[in-house]
């Protein structure tokens, strides 16, 4: 690659080999996007991670970044826990600009997202990491031998014990995504997002299954009503990234340049593949896991775990504006 790095690397081969490997039912992995400058938070995050959960499970961490890790992000992170610590480089073609859309007119673009104030609709990396989480993550070839995925962050807290292994409860229970925060998305970085949505189900409706999801992301006069899942929290089903469904749908918006000249999260994009193309028992709310995002928690109901937290300020417990989303996931439900 650009770099003449290898695409992927474990942390070093001796302790590698000496990292402890335990008798895993479901291929799965903890995957982290970030730089070397975000390593304090990722190790901050590493470190609730593994108190909460990973320390009894060890899991694998998947470490991916458009440049090289430097010797210290990895040295760090490797020793930040027992489980193997898996680095890779995202291919340039999965991080840039594809040949359809004209770096100039993105630049442009990206000034008039300033003036609008659009939320980092003007910091160009912030573009190129959101089309890589919609499109891309999955085709990764260090993901190529897991099944599931936890996405995490840098800074995040996870604020209970997790007994159980949530991978495995989504392996038997079919699920295929799962979330703890649904919010509402600001309208200004998504301007053109729903009704390209519409074009491509309307040219493709042979992918929609009749049980989707729709009626939780539509609003009674046919506009999307902006709820999405917080995608920074993710529990996932790689393959269903990976689905014809989900990449045909991924190409679509692609293709129209939105990514670039708005700026399309992965959160909505995901969202709202999953309102398309998956059915109720088949996306999950994670209530049992406590977790904190910048501002945004979420924090069970009910008191159990050594939950560090104060459900009162969930935001799935918020009303009237904050708890939207929670409280349309919930009727849609019933
Ligand atoms: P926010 O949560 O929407 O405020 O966005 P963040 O700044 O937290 O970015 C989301 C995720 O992508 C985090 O895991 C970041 O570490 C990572 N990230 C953001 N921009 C870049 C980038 O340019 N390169 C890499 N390698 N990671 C990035
Ligand atoms: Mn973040």
């Amino acid at each position: 690659n650009a770099h003449g790095q290898p695409i992927y690397a474990e942390a070093t081969k001796d302790a590698a080999a000496t990292k402890w490997r335990p008798k895993q039912t479901v291929r799965a992995a903890i995957v982290v996007l970030a730089r070397d400058s975000d390593c304090e938070g990722v190790l901050r995050s590493m470190a609730r991670m593994e108190q909460r959960f990973n320390a009894k499970f060890g899991y694998p961490y998947v470490f991916l970044n458009n440049d090289p890790f430097g010797a210290g992000f990895v040295n760090r992170t490797s020793a930040a826990t027992s489980a193997r610590t898996l680095y890779g480089v995202i291919p340039p073609e999965h991080w840039g600009y594809p040949s359809f859309v004209d770096p100039k007119a993105a630049a442009k673009a990206r000034m008039d997202m300033h003036r609008h104030r659009v939320l980092y609709g003007d910091r160009e990396s912030y573009h190129h990491m959101c089309r890589y989480y919609s499109g891309f993550f999955h085709l990764h070839p260090l993901l190529q031998e897991f099944d599931y995925y936890w996405r995490m962050e840098p800074d995040v807290h996870y604020y209970c014990d997790l007994d159980y292994d949530p991978f495995l409860y989504m392996q038997e229970k079919r699920i295929k995504y799962g979330f703890v925060i649904t919010i509402e998305e600001l309208p200004a970085t998504i301007p053109s997002l729903w009704a390209t949505t519409q074009a491509f189900m309307a040219a493709h409706s042979s992918l929609l299954p009749a049980a989707n999801l729709l009626s939780f992301v539509r609003a009674p006069s046919g506009d999307y009503n902006l709820c999405h899942f917080w995608s920074n929290f993710e529990l996932g089903d790689v393959n269903f990234f990976r689905s014809e469904a989900y990449r045909s749908y991924f190409d679509y918006l692609d293709r129209t340049g939105g990514f670039f000249f708005e700026r399309w999260g992965d959160a909505p994009v995901h969202s709202l593949a999953a309102a398309m193309f998956l059915n109720s028992t088949e996306v999950h709310f994670f209530q049992d896991i406590g977790y904190r995002h910048n501002s945004y928690k979420h924090c069970p109901a009910e008191q159990r775990n050594n939950c560090d937290c104060d459900a009162l300020e969930a935001v799935a417990f918020h009303s009237p504006s904050f708890g939207v989303c929670h409280r349309r996931w919930r009727n849609f439900l019933a």
